[in-house]
């Protein structure tokens, strides 16, 4: 959902002296972007709500090339290892370090995806070495298999398994109708797919919409899970604790926020946050500013107000109150989320309430707000990192009074 890109990044070095949370900017097709060279491929293959970089009129702008320069040099991306064996058809998606390519291979003629990382950069260093480690040791029907990597010294290719019908809530827009079964599958399917990881001992610790992608455009298309860029996957003799602060800041976990250990149950509260945004097309933590959105976070307060929870059942409210249990020994783990009488009985019943007029209504509202305060945040991003150290102190100690806050709510 949204037009920006912003994760919370695994924490740096204590040496390196760096603002609470690592912001990743917007994706700005313009300014510090490292992949600026990084030329699209079928224009029309590239997602709509990317912002396109401004047309300049400046004599001493760059202008835009013609076509044939620019698939040429985009091409020229690939390692001849690669090329050698797949034809480079188009650009189908952005991540914040990556960039994804449909591909053919050229003597079977199947289509596969190839994820792009520059590991030049640290972050992109980490989280390839992330993504390798759990990918390379998967294999399930809802998590997108990798096939395999070609590795550069600043580089790496992963082909994957190409899904091809979109991500969960564009589909869901273009659905036209949506109901409570159609989320219970879709959660069951996911929950199938955490539940198979959290067994290996994987965490995901980035489930949200955007990595949820249907494997084909059919009405009767599985739900695969994808990027693992943030994952941790637990070697043998590990505690299961994590500690390292990631995420995408509204599915963010409190127990991550107040930087306690914390367990799977991360994935779990995500769950949560997408049970929510799928009937009803909102988000239940929501606030510009990230003090604040935290602090909904923490106390874990969300409301059933508004279209069309009057029409939602409460059987759905109980499901997505038990996955957003600020203590994380009460959240449900995947197993029992898909025991619960919700994803029981939905599953299996026939007609029920269409409530797609108002999930889509809500989910394009939002859509076009967020690419709103984008644009806006982008103007104003300069003055405001000059503010970022003073306010830094500040933030310091508000998240300070809310770990206390949320600790005594643990306790009782
Ligand atoms: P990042 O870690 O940078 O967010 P992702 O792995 O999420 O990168 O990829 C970015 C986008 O590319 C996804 O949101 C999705 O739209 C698209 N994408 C990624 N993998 C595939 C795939 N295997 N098939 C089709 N599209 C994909
Ligand atoms: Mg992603």
């Amino acid at each position: 959902m949204g037009c920006g890109t912003s994760k919370v990044l695994p924490e740096p070095p204590k040496d390196v002296q760096l603002d609470l949370v690592k912001k990743v900017e917007p994706y700005t097709g313009y300014k510090t972007d490292i992949y600026k060279h990084f030329i699209k491929g079928d224009g029309d293959a590239i997602k709509s709500a990317i912002p396109s970089p401004p047309c300049h009129t400046n004599p001493h702008v760059e202008q835009p090339e013609p076509r044939k320069n620019r698939v040429a040099k985009y091409r020229a991306k690939f390692d001849p290892r690669v090329t050698a064996k797949y034809d480079i058809k188009a650009l189908i998606g952005r991540g914040s370090f990556s960039r994804v390519v449909r591909v053919e291979h050229k003597a079977t003629k199947q289509p596969y995806a190839i994820k792009l990382i520059e590991t030049k950069y640290r972050e992109g260093r980490e989280v390839c070495e992330s993504e390798l480690c759990v990918l390379r040791r998967v294999r399930h029907t809802n998590i997108i298999q990798l096939i395999e990597v070609f590795e550069t010294q600043e580089r790496v290719y992963m082909v994957m398994e190409l899904a091809t019908g979109g991500e969960l809530f564009d589909r869901i827009i273009a659905k036209g109708s949506f109901t409570e079964r159609d989320a219970t599958r879709v959660l069951q399917m996911v929950l199938d797919g955490v539940k198979y990881l959290h067994t290996l001992g994987i965490t995901h610790r980035d489930l949200k919409p955007e990595n949820l992608l249907y494997y084909h455009p059919g009405m009767d298309s599985k739900i695969m899970i994808t990027d693992f860029g943030l994952a941790s996957a637990r070697k043998k003799g590990d505690d299961c604790l994590m500690k390292t602060t990631c995420g995408t800041p509204e599915y963010i976990a409190p127990e991550i926020l107040v930087r306690k250990p914390y367990t799977n149950s991360v994935d779990m509260w995500a769950l949560g946050v997408i049970s929510y945004i799928l009937l009803s097309g909102t988000m239940p933590f929501e606030d510009d500013n990230r003090t604040r959105l935290y602090r909904q976070i923490l106390k874990g307060k969300y409301s059933y107000s508004g279209e069309p929870w009057p029409s939602v059942s409460n059987l759905a409210k109980d499901f997505i109150d038990r996955l957003l249990t600020v203590d994380p020994n009460d959240r449900m783990t995947a197993l029992q989320a898909l025991k619960h009488p919700w994803v029981v009985s939905m599953a299996a019943s026939s007609s029920m309430k269409n409530l797609h007029r108002s999930i889509s209504q809500n989910l394009l509202k939002r859509a076009s707000s967020r690419c709103q305060s984008t644009k806006s945040a982008q103007s104003t991003r300069s003055s405001r990192s000059t503010k970022s150290n003073k306010s830094r102190r500040v933030r310091e100690r508000e998240l300070r009074e809310l770990n206390l806050r949320y600790q005594q709510q643990c306790n009782g």
